[in-house]
């Protein structure tokens, strides 16, 4: 059972950013794209200054790719920076951690939006320059802090609350799975009780808070409700998968990213495909199947191919997702029995009738087909 340090949650809690800071360090280095700097620069400048550190932001070039890691690492070096803090979403995140690593100092996470359970994790998931995922990196720690100011997230545009929630759904169907086989974690061992008891917490708050959650944070409000589905998506979720350990939704989601048509959804949409998928090849109760995809559904979430750019009778592109889902080292091999990719690949298949036909008779809107913008 592995977990980050600290956590820092709360309206406000970023101008206490430069306090949490010093403790891990004199000299720290942010990390942060242009636009995420332009909303929340001038409290974190404000912040450390108060807590006398000095000011020194970098500029996240998009991607977590090795390349833009390695330049990072550069960076840290030649500025002698002690800490490096990110400061934004999923893919600043990850390069952080992994720049951190490399370079040997403490890493601090900072994220400004609830779209993904990176933030508390000792791995980052690193993609090619063009967007397909490359490999889990490991890292012997988890972040010294991570600190997530509710009002920055509740000010985002809600499509990444939503994704998040896709994101965190998914984490106890899989560490179900994974305890249901005894499988090896993303922290190293066989599950314990705890890990596998925090992604089913995640699970039961994000069905309790979430719709109401997703519309509080459409009006920017911070609500109660808000503060538990930001630490599901976050906390929870990232304890939940790393301890209690991934399985198909997240292995099909890589296999997803393989493809161009599904380029510029969110880590979480294709996520939710996933779960979707996983549901299918577990044979799960058709209750249970209804009851996610209504509910997702309604949460805004994907849980169509065509709502990701996909057909059903696309055998070609169903087959490469289901090829790289599949291979050897995926974490849908920690599913308590054997997947191939022609199950993957009919399971797929499946879901685009079955959750149009469940969507008609629970009277919800029908899927709107998704284009990817750089898909020819
Ligand atoms: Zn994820």
């Amino acid at each position: 059972m592995i977990s980050p340090g600290r956590y820092v949650q709360g309206k406000g809690a970023i101008r206490e950013l430069g306090t949490y800071a010093k403790q891990l360090g004199n000299a720290p280095l942010i990390v942060a794209d242009d636009l995420v700097w332009g909303f929340v620069g001038h409290d974190i400048e404000a912040s450390l200054k108060a807590a006398g550190l000095p000011v020194r932001r970098e500029k996240f070039n998009g991607i977590p790719s090795a390349k833009e890691i390695d330049r990072l690492v550069g960076v840290i070096k030649e500025t002698g920076s002690d800490v490096a803090i990110a400061v934004g979403g999923g893919s600043t995140i990850d390069a952080v951690k992994a720049a951190g690593f490399l370079a040997d100092i403490r890493w601090a996470n900072c994220p400004t939006v609830a779209s993904t359970d990176a933030p508390c994790s000792a791995l980052s998931v690193i993609y090619t320059e063009t967007g397909e995922f490359e490999e889990y990196r490991f890292f012997p720690r988890n972040p010294d802090l991570v600190l997530v100011d509710s009002q920055v997230v509740a000010n985002a545009p809600v499509g990444l609350l939503i994704a998040g929630v896709g994101d965190a759904l998914a984490t106890w169907l899989e560490a179900r799975a994974t305890s249901r086989s005894n499988s090896k974690t993303m922290a190293g061992g066989v599950p314990t009780v705890t890990g596998t008891a925090l992604a089913k917490l995640s699970w039961e708050v994000l069905w309790e808070n979430a719709i109401e959650a997703v519309d509080a944070v459409k009006d920017k409000q911070v609500t109660p409700a808000v503060e538990k589905v930001i630490e599901a998506n976050t906390l929870l979720s990232g304890l939940g998968f790393e301890s209690g350990g991934l399985a198909a939704a997240h292995a099909i989601h890589n296999g997803l990213t393989a493809v161009p048509q599904t380029h510029g959804l969110a880590h979480g949409q294709k996520v939710n495909i996933g779960s979707v998928t996983q549901l299918v090849l577990e044979g799960a109760p058709s209750s249970d199947i209804r009851d996610f995809v209504e509910f997702t559904t309604r949460v805004g979430l994907p849980n169509t191919l065509s709502e990701v750019g996909l057909r059903a009778d696309d055998a070609a592109s169903l087959a490469i997702i289901a090829e790289a889902a599949t291979v050897p080292g995926e974490t849908i091999h920690s599913m308590p029995f054997e997947v191939s990719a022609g199950d993957v690949a009919s399971a797929l298949a499946s879901i685009e009738r079955m959750s149009a036909g469940i969507r008609e008779r629970a009277g919800l809107p029908a899927p709107r087909p998704y284009v990817a913008a750089d898909h020819h």
